[in-house]
């Protein structure tokens, strides 16, 4: 476990004291935003159980146990999550393999461990079929679920789970967390803001997601007329182009987290443009500014065009009709509530 990264309350502590001499819990609903630590949180809690060192300092990261877990190759976990397959769901028989691994014996000897990222994920016969071994667990066995979403996942199942809800780290302790990353002061706080505290976003958000956040707000400088509305939407189609069709979901998920963060947010802070394109920025600062001083009423405006590139999203309608529906209610909504407030 990486001793720089933190929670923001002593629950997920108190809990892995607890698991370096076992619980005698059989599953765990962690729960909370993206990138709040889920998924850390279950890989260190099942570390915990399997580490072959003294309790206190389970894990040890460095015993046989801790080494194949580390390497993705301990023969007593079984981890499940969504994807692979163009449905974006955990299907029943994703989670039967699982629980049929669960019924073997145990190789090493000690705890079995199955780990389901994304169970909000599961669709109903999925769930069902998760919920039979949880109802009826084969000996030594632990489940770790995490979701974002935990009302999508059957009461039956909850009632079964102890509930670990995580939250973001406060502004300012995400941004000194990142310093202790090595993030320099302006990259911690922008990167803080951006992620709204949850760590796993803000340790991705300079290498990854900040480039791309430049380039959807230099797209967005370009709407400001209809020709201007088919450049944008080009650049922003690039984006998501550019991945393999397995990454584009992800990366459309992205486009619109950012879109988002930039209707709350304003793009008063950081538009930090590279030199070669300083001229371009100085023709639009008066716009970036509007944005900036834009009215409650145009952000929210904002905010739904945002979400409903969501739903048309989920309901697999064509990206490029999504793509240029949005910056059209973008630019009416500019037209109509920037300029005249
Ligand atoms: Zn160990």
């Amino acid at each position: 476990m990486d001793a720089r990264w933190q929670w923001p309350n002593d629950q997920p502590q108190r809990l892995l004291d607890a698991f370096r001499n076992r619980t005698n819990i059989h599953a765990f609903l962690i729960t909370g935003a993206q990138g709040v630590g889920k998924r850390t949180l279950a890989r260190l809690y099942a570390q915990t159980i399997l580490c072959e060192a003294e309790p206190a300092a389970r894990p040890c990261g460095a015993c046989g146990s801790c080494v194949r877990f580390a390497r993705g190759s301990h023969p007593d976990v079984r981890s499940i999550e969504p994807g692979g397959n163009r449905s974006n769901i955990i299907s029943v028989d994703a989670v039967r393999a699982c629980t049929d691994a669960l019924q073997r014996q145990s190789y090493e000897g000690g705890a079995k461990i199955a780990v389901i990222i994304g169970a909000d994920f599961m669709n109903v016969q999925a769930q069902n079929a998760l919920l039979k071994t949880l109802e009826e667990p084969p000996g030594d066995c632990v489940f770790f679920l995490t979701a974002q979403r935990r009302m999508e996942i059957l009461p039956t199942i909850r009632s079964r789970c102890a509930w670990v809800p995580l939250s973001p780290l406060s502004i300012g302790r995400a941004e000194h967390t990142l310093n202790l990353y090595g993030l320099s002061r302006s990259e911690a706080r922008e990167a803080a803001e951006y992620s709204g505290g949850a760590m796993g976003v803000a340790l991705r958000y300079p290498q990854e997601i900040k480039p791309v956040r430049l380039r959807v707000e230099r797209a967005l400088l370009m709407v400001r007329s209809a020709e201007g509305i088919v450049a944008a939407a080009k650049e922003l189609q690039a984006i998501i182009d550019e991945r393999a069709d397995a990454e584009r979901q992800l990366r459309w998920l992205l486009l619109l987290d950012i879109l988002e963060f930039i209707a709350r947010d304003g793009m008063d802070k950081s538009v930090d443009i590279d030199s070669a394109e300083s001229n371009a920025a100085t023709q639009s600062q008066p716009l970036l500014e509007r944005i900036s001083r834009a009215s409650v009423r145009t952000r929210l405006g904002l905010l739904d065009a945002v979400s409903d590139a969501r739903r048309r999203l989920s309901m697999h309608i064509s990206g490029t009709v999504i793509i240029e529906s949005l910056l059209f209610d973008w630019a009416n909504m500019r037209r109509g509530s920037i300029s005249s407030s």
